[in-house]
C-alpha cells in the first residue's frame, strides 16, 4: 500500500477523551476512530491487524474440527426468558429494542441460548454428538466501564465457540484440546510467554472455567502465578492468594457449562435410549480486545511494536530524497514476493517519516536515501532494535522468508 493514498493521517498529540494506552497509541497512528465511549471504529490499518487476528483464531478453531457459522445479533425475548437470563435483574448488560408492532428485541450479548435452540431440529441420538460449531459476531453489551480502549467496548466481535458432548468426559477431552488450541492464537499473535491459563470461578454453571490472563498493567483483573514454567496461574476472585500478584487482562475464556442451556431444550437419545441432555461447553476470545492487549503490553515510549503475524504490514518501506525509482522498483519487487509492504512515498522529511514508522509500529524498517543508488543496498532497522543493517533487496528477501 502506497503510505500517499492512505486517507488516515497520524497525529503527534493523544486524543483529549482517552485515558487508555491502546486508544491512545491506535488512534495517533490512525488504527481506530472513536464513535462515543466503548464504541470504535476499525480504519485501514486497524481493519488489517483485527483481520489477521481473527484469520489465526479461525485457523485454530478449524483445525479443533469445528464449524463455522454466522448467527443474528438480534434476540427473540422467549429464548431468554426460558433459561432466566432475559430480566435486566439477571443480565444488566443487554441493550433492548422494541418492534414497531409492539413486542420486544434483544442485542445478543452471548448466544447460548439461540445456538442450543436452533440445534434442536439437528440433535436427536448419541450418533449425532459429538459436534462444536463456532462464530465471529457482534456482541453487545452495555458496559458500565467503557474506559480502556478496544479492550472492553460496547459493541465488539466476539469468537464464540460451542462444543456438544454425550457427556463430561467426552467434553473434558474436547475442552483439553481447546485450552491447547488458545495457547496457540496467544503464542501466534505474540502474547504467549505473557499469558497464563487461569483457574476462575464457573459462574453459576461448574466448579471452574479457564481464563486466559495476559500480564498488563492495564489490566482489571489480579492472578496470582502458581506455575510459572507452565504458565499456570488463579485467579484472586477464587480467595486463596498462593504465588505472587499480578494486574492482567482476560484474552479468552473457556466454560464447562454442563445441561444448563441444554435442559430441557436440547435432549438426545443415548445408547440405552434414555432421552438425556447434551453436554455443553462454551469458549470466547474478544479478538480486539486481544489486539489492545497486544498493544499494552509490547508498545513503547515511540509507539507501538506489532509481533509478525499480526502486524498492518511486514515492511515499512521508506523513500528518502531523490530516489523515486529506485523506491518504486523496490516496492514492486517486496509485493511480487508476497511481503506486504507499507511504502511511504511522501513528500516529507526524514524525521516525520522515521517518527510515524514507529508509531505505526510495523516489525522491518527499510530505507532507501540517496546512498542507496550507487550502492544498491537497502538500511534495514528491526522495530525492537538499535542495530541497522545494509543489504540487497534480494537478502531482505531472503532474510523476510526465514
Ligand atoms: P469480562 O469479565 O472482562 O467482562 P466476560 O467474562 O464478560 O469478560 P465473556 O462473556 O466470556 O467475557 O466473553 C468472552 C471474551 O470476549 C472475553 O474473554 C474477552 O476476550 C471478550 N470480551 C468480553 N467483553 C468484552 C468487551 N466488552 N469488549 C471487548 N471484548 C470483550
Ligand atoms: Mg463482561
Amino acid at each position: 500500500m502506497k503510505q500517499s493514498t492512505l486517507f488516515t493521517k497520524t497525529r503527534r498529540e493523544a486524543p483529549a477523551d482517552e485515558i487508555s494506552k491502546n486508544a491512545i497509541l491506535l488512534t495517533r497512528a490512525g488504527f481506530i476512530n472513536k464513535e462515543m465511549a466503548g464504541v470504535y471504529d476499525f480504519l485501514p490499518l486497524g481493519l488489517r491487524t483485527l483481520n489477521k487476528i481473527i484469520s489465526i483464531i479461525r485457523e485454530e478453531m478449524n483445525a479443533l474440527g469445528a464449524h463455522e457459522i454466522f448467527m443474528s445479533s438480534l434476540q427473540r425475548k422467549e429464548l431468554w426468558q426460558r433459561t432466566d437470563r432475559w430480566d435486566d435483574k439477571s443480565v444488566d448488560t443487554w441493550f433492548k429494542t422494541n418492534l414497531k408492532d409492539g413486542g420486544e428485541l434483544g442485542l445478543g450479548f452471548t448466544h447460548e441460548e439461540p445456538i442450543s435452540n436452533m440445534l434442536e431440529q439437528f440433535v436427536s441420538s448419541y450418533k449425532d454428538l459429538p459436534f462444536s460449531v463456532y462464530q465471529f459476531q457482534n456482541k453487545f453489551r452495555n458496559e458500565t466501564r467503557a474506559k480502556s480502549g478496544i479492550m472492553r467496548t460496547r459493541e465488539f466481535i466476539m469468537k464464540d465457540l460451542y462444543s456438544f458432548s454425550t457427556d463430561v468426559a467426552q467434553h473434558e477431552k474436547f475442552y483439553n484440546r481447546v485450552a491447547q488450541a488458545y495457547r496457540n492464537v496467544f503464542d501466534r499473535t505474540g502474547i504467549g510467554h505473557l499469558t497464563y491459563m487461569t483457574r476462575a470461578s464457573g459462574g453459576s454453571f461448574s466448579k471452574f472455567s479457564h481464563e486466559f490472563q495476559t500480564l498488563c498493567e492495564a489490566g482489571e483483573d489480579i492472578i496470582h502465578i502458581t506455575d510459572g514454567g507452565k504458565k499456570e496461574a488463579v485467579n484472586k476472585e477464587l480467595g486463596d492468594g498462593v504465588g505472587e500478584a499480578h494486574k492482567a487482562v482476560e484474552v479468552g475464556n473457556i466454560f464447562t457449562l454442563g445441561t444448563r442451556f441444554s435442559d430441557p431444550y436440547l435432549k438426545f437419545k443415548n445408547e440405552e435410549g434414555k432421552e438425556v441432555p447434551v453436554f455443553m461447553g462454551s469458549y470466547g476470545i474478544g479478538p480486539a480486545r486481544l489486539m489492545g492487549t497486544i498493544v499494552e503490553a509490547l508498545s513503547d515510549d515511540k509507539g507501538i511494536v506489532w509481533p509478525k503475524e499480526v502486524a498492518p504490514f511486514r515492511v515499512h518501506l521508506i523513500a528518502l530524497g531523490d530516489v523515486k525509482e529506485l523506491a518504486d522498483e523496490a516496492y514492486k519487487t517486496l509485493e511480487a514476493k508476497g511481503i506486504e509492504t507499507l511504502y511511504d512515498d511522501r513528500d516529507a522529511r526524514a524525521g516525520e517519516k522515521f517518527a510515524d514508522a514507529d508509531l505505526i509500529g510495523i516489525p522491518t524498517r527499510v530505507v532507501i536515501g540517496e546512498k542507496s543508488l550507487e550502492s544498491k543496498t537497502l538500511e534495514v532497522k528491526e522495530r525492537t532494535s538499535e542495530e541497522v543493517k545494509y543489504m540487497t533487496i534480494e537478502n531482505l528477501i531472503a532474510e523476510l522468508k526465514k
